[in-house]
């Protein structure tokens, strides 16, 4: 029986029957061999042999904790979702992760960091599955699987291998401007409370009377942006590789509530047209000047998981939890992450994930889903549709079909049709030059020679001198020559 501060007193198995001993298996005498009808013994086994699920490949590091999202502003004009609707409070989980290291790897690697943010609304769960950078190394999905390949470890000798990353980032100018973003001082945060997230992607928003604009979400961190470098993270990740798990759970208890401010970019439907680069391209973000910031809300974290495998672990993020008044938009990369996200989660977690307490909304769901491993309840009877016999129906206004856009054209293998200011470099470029001070400058200098240096091969790294030089040539000839000198300028 529980005691009074419902604590339980004595230990049982997992049917609930009191056990005799956490100490003793049971055996013939005390010399004597164990007994295969030891239940408990046999459970304590069976089910520490099962503990681990397979790790998300990628963005298997990481930790979270719930809070809520507050609306403090009036977007009404823009989207008619209730969770954005003035003075709406919607709960939230969010998970940060790093994305190519194993479960157990260092929190301070140098890496993008995931933003993954599930909103509990009353129109069902809304997922926003961002990092702490708005653009990304590839715009393509064909060549995702391969650039997270590149990051992780070589066949032969299971190591990671800065001349496999280099090979894949020079073979492939769309990454400079993330690769920009990763070797500057936001590569490495101080903290997951001390970076922003964007979504990166161009996603759709739709208002009541059914117009449609593009937007992009950017979550401003209120504990200002922090950093560390790459020496201190390189002590942390041997003194403590769980250094930003810890400090995000050691603050929360604290009642140090980190939060964020979100703030959109908002582009009116028909601009996308003519804009003077594409706008769905995930290497490129949306200049502040052409489409400035509307705040939104405001995002706090202040609730820590009280267990970690449940409620974080299990957690399944999918940017196709689009609510009414939202949508997706034309971004190749994003259109791929609606199909693979949940994909990745009916492997891992199994087909009923949907199930799990963390994943489930918090509206009710009618459907005519049945059955498979680990289902915890379905919907009653009729269970097939069309029916007569009261079952719930598809209603087109509930949710009306609108987040939608018109295409034409034959089936093709090709990019993105180039327009005036489309290129591999510009923003990058513009990053070095016009953002970042001398001093950032330097301590980018210093990153890339530092990661140049370890091991990448002759070929490699002449086409990465050339790489930089493409970003700006001054920096690029100080990275050869910083190289060539084996210090940093
Ligand atoms: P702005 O001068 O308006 O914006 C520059 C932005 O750069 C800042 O607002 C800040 O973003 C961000 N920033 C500062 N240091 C770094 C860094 N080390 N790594 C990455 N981002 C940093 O100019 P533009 O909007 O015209 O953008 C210029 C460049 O700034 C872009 O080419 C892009 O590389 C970068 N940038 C732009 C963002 C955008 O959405 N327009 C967002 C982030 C970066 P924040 O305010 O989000 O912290």
């Amino acid at each position: 029986m529980p005691d009074k501060d419902n604590k339980p007193t004595f230990t049982t198995n997992d049917a609930g029957i009191p056990v005799p001993s956490e100490s003793h298996s049971l055996t013939i005498g005390p010399n004597g061999p164990i007994l295969l009808h030891d239940h408990y013994l046999i459970e304590q086994m069976a089910n520490f042999n099962r503990e681990r699920i397979p790790e998300r490949q990628p963005h298997a590091k990481g930790g979270g904790a719930f809070g809520h999202f507050e609306v403090t502003a009036d977007v009404s004009q823009y989207t008619k979702a209730a969770v954005f609707q003035p003075q709406t409070k919607t709960d939230v989980l969010i998970r940060f992760s790093t994305v190519a290291g194993e479960r157990g790897s260092p929190d301070t690697w140098r890496d993008p960091r995931g933003f993954a943010v599930k909103f509990y609304t009353s129109e069902g769960n809304f997922d926003l599955v961002g990092n702490n950078t708005p653009v990304f190394f590839v715009r393509d999905p064909m060549k995702f699987q391969h650039f997270i390949r590149s990051q992780k470890r070589r066949v032969n000798n299971n190591l990671r291998d800065h001349d496999m990353q280099w090979d894949f980032w020079t073979l492939s100018p769309e990454s400079a401007h993330q690769v920009t973003v990763l070797m500057s001082d936001r590569g490495i945060p101080k903290s997951w409370r001390h970076m922003n997230g964007y979504s990166s992607h161009t996603y759709m928003w739709v208002n009541a009377a059914a117009e449609k604009f593009w937007v992009k979400y950017h979550f401003k961190t209120n504990q200002g942006i922090q950093f560390l470098k790459q020496d201190e993270a390189d002590k942390l990740a041997g003194s403590d590789g769980d250094y930003h798990t810890r400090d995000l759970f050691e603050a929360i208890s604290r009642g140090e509530h980190p939060s964020w401010t979100l703030h959109m970019q908002i582009m009116p439907f028909k601009d996308a047209e003519t804009y003077r680069f594409n706008p769905f391209d995930l290497t490129k973000v949306w200049p502040h000047a052409d489409y400035p910031l509307i705040k939104v809300g405001n995002l706090i974290l202040n609730r820590n998981p009280s267990d970690y495998h449940t409620e974080i672990e299990q957690a399944a993020f999918e940017p196709n939890n689009m609510v009414s008044g939202t949508g997706i938009s034309p971004d190749k990369m994003l259109l791929a992450r609606v199909f693979s996200y949940a994909d990745a989660h009916r492997a891992r977690l199994g087909v009923n994930y949907k199930q799990i307490p963390v994943n489930k909304p918090i509206c009710p769901v009618h459907n005519y889903s049945k059955d498979g491993l680990m289902r915890m309840e379905n919907s009653s009877d009729p269970i097939y549709a069309p029916n007569s016999k009261g079952g719930p129906q598809a209603d087109s206004m509930k949710n009306p079909e609108v987040a939608t856009w018109e295409t034409q054209g034959e089936f093709v293998r090709q990019a993105y049709t180039l327009r005036r200011d489309d290129d591999d470099f510009g923003q990058a470029g513009t990053l070095v030059r016009k953002v970042m001070d001398d001093e950032a400058r330097t301590r980018l200098v210093n990153n890339v020679v530092g990661h140049l240096k370890d091991g990448v091969s002759a070929p490699v790294l002449e086409r990465a001198f050339e790489y930089w030089k493409n970003i700006d040539s001054h920096i690029g000839e100080r990275i050869e020559q910083a190289f060539n000198k084996g210090k940093g300028m």
